[in-house]
C-alpha cells in the first residue's frame, strides 16, 4: 500500500538534537533546539510554575475537558498580557481569543481561519529567513507563502530598506507575518522607531499584520517592552492576529500552552469570530489540553506568583544576556578574525552567529559542538563551564 510514500527528510532543528546525543564526548554541547537550559546546562522548571502547580493540586479539580475555545481565565489573562490591561479592544471586550496548543496551534489556527475568511489575500509572507515552520504551517493551512527581505548578511542586520520597499510592493490585503520581538532564527528585531515607520507603511498599503509573539518576555527581561510593537499597531487601529506562546516565557514547553486572538471591531464582531474560531478547531483536536492552562492563568491571575514569575523570566534573560557579553569578550581577545558585535546587539534565545555551514561541519566534527546549518546557536546552551571551551573551538574554526 505504502510502497510509493517517499522517507522525508529529517526536522533540520530536531535533528540537530540526534546527533548530539550519538556523540559520546564529555565536551558536547547542543546549541541545536531553542529550549532555555540553566547554569549548569539543564531543563529549568520555574519556581513560580512548581508553586502554581501545589496551589492547583490542592484544590484537587476534576480532568473533564475544556470548552473549544478553552480555559476562560487563561484565555483572558493571556489577552490582558499581550495587550496590556489598558488596550481599548480588550476594555471594550472586542478581541476574540482562543486557547491553542502553543504558538505552533496559534499559528495553524490562525493560517485555517485566514484561509476560510480571508479569501482576497492573495498570500501570507514571511521574513526572509524566519522560524522554520512558518512555511509548512502557512502552506498547510492552504495559504499561498511568500517572503519578503528582512535579514541583511553583509551588515549582520536588519534589511530596513530592503523589508519596506517588499512591504511597498506587495498586493493591498496581503498577509504579513511579523515576530513581535527577538526574531527566530536571527535575534535582528527593528527598533521602536522603526516598528512605528512599519505600522504607518502596513496601515497605508493595506496590508494584515500577524503577530507572532514566541518571546514575550524572554527578549529583554520585561514583558511591556517586549510587546511594544503589538501594542503600537494595536494603538494605530489595526485589527491584528496574534499566536503567543507560553512555552519559552513560563519554561511551559511540552505543556503545549498559547492562544489565537484577533482584534475585531467591537463585541459584536468578536462574538462571530469567536463562533467561527471554534467551528475550525473542533475538527482539529476538538479542545485544548487543561494543565498547561491552569498553570499560566494561576500565575497570571495571582499578584505573588506573577511577581516571582516576572522575576524569573528577567532571570532568564538576564543570563543569556550576559553569556552574549562574555561570548563576545572572548572572542575578541582571542583575535578571532571578523566583527562580533552583532553577538552582543541580538535579541532572545538565538544568536545567528555568521558561522558558515562548512564551519558548522568542523565544529560538530573536532569540537562536538552542535548548531544548525545556517549558524545559528541557542545561547542559553552556553553557560560558564563551556562558553570558554566553546569561544576557543568557534576562534579555531574562524581561523582555520
Ligand atoms: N514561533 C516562533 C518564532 C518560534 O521560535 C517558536 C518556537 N520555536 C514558535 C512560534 C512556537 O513554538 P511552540 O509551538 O513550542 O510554542
Amino acid at each position: 500500500t505504502w510502497s510509493t510514500v517517499p522517507a522525508g527528510p529529517p526536522d533540520p532543528i530536531l535533528g540537530v538534537t540526534e546527533a548530539f546525543k550519538a556523540d559520546k564526548d564529555p565536551r558536547k554541547i547542543n546549541l541545536g533546539v531553542g529550549a532555555y537550559r540553566d547554569g549548569n546546562g539543564k531543563p529549568y522548571v520555574l519556581s513560580s510554575v512548581k508553586s502554581a502547580e501545589d496551589l492547583i493540586a490542592l484544590e484537587n479539580p476534576d480532568k473533564e475537558y475544556l470548552p473549544i475555545s478553552g480555559l476562560p481565565e487563561f484565555t483572558k489573562a493571556a489577552a490582558k498580557l499581550a495587550y496590556g490591561a489598558d488596550s481599548q479592544p480588550l476594555k471594550q471586550s472586542a478581541i476574540a481569543v482562543v486557547q491553542s496548543i502553543s504558538g505552533t496551534g496559534a499559528l495553524r489556527i490562525g493560517g485555517a481561519f485566514l484561509q476560510r475568511f480571508f479569501p482576497h489575500a492573495k498570500a501570507i509572507y514571511i521574513p526572509t529567513p524566519s522560524w522554520g515552520n512558518h512555511t509548512s504551517i502557512f502552506r498547510d493551512s492552504g495559504l499561498e507563502v511568500k517572503q519578503y527581505r528582512y535579514f541583511d548578511k553583509k551588515t549582520v542586520g536588519l534589511d530596513f530598506e530592503g523589508m519596506k520597499a517588499d512591504l511597498q510592493s506587495m498586493p493591498p490585503n496581503s498577509i504579513v507575518l511579523l515576530h513581535a520581538c527577538a526574531h527566530n532564527p536571527t535575534g535582528v528585531d527593528p527598533t521602536p522607531e522603526q516598528w512605528v515607520e512599519l505600522s504607518s507603511l502596513i496601515a497605508e498599503k493595506s496590508l494584515f499584520p500577524f503577530f507572532d509573539m514566541a518571546y514575550q518576555g524572554f527578549a529583554s527581561g520585561s514583558t511591556t517592552r517586549d510587546a511594544f510593537a503589538l501594542r503600537h499597531f494595536v494603538k494605530e487601529g489595526h485589527q491584528v492576529a496574534l499566536a503567543q506562546s507560553f512555552a519559552k516565557n513560563m519554561g511551559l514547553y511540552g505543556e503545549r500552552v498559547g492562544a489565537f486572538s484577533l482584534v475585531a471591531a467591537d463585541e459584536e464582531e468578536k462574538k462571530r469570530l469567536e463562533s467561527q474560531l471554534k467551528i475550525v478547531i473542533r475538527p482539529m483536536y476538538s479542545n485544548p489540553p487543561l494543565h498547561g492552562a491552569r498553570i499560566a492563568s494561576t500565575i497570571l491571575t495571582n499578584f505573588e506568583l506573577y511577581s516571582e514569575w516576572e522575576a524569573e523570566v528577567k532571570g532568564m534573560a538576564e543570563r543569556i544576556i550576559s553569556m552574549r557579553a562574555r561570548l563576545y569578550d572572548n572572542l575578541v581577545s582571542l583575535n578571532t578574525p571578523g566583527e562580533w558585535s552583532h553577538i552582543k546587539s541580538q535579541i532572545g534565545m538565538f544568536s545567528f552567529t555568521g558561522l558558515t555551514t562548512p564551519q558548522t561541519q568542523t565544529l560538530a566534527e573536532k569540537a562536538h559542538i552542535y548548531m544548525t546549518a545556517d549558524g545559528r546557536i541557542s545561547m542559553a546552551g552556553l553557560n560558564a563551564h563551556n562558553i570558554d571551551y566553546f569561544s576557543e573551538s568557534v576562534s579555531k574554526a574562524v581561523k582555520s
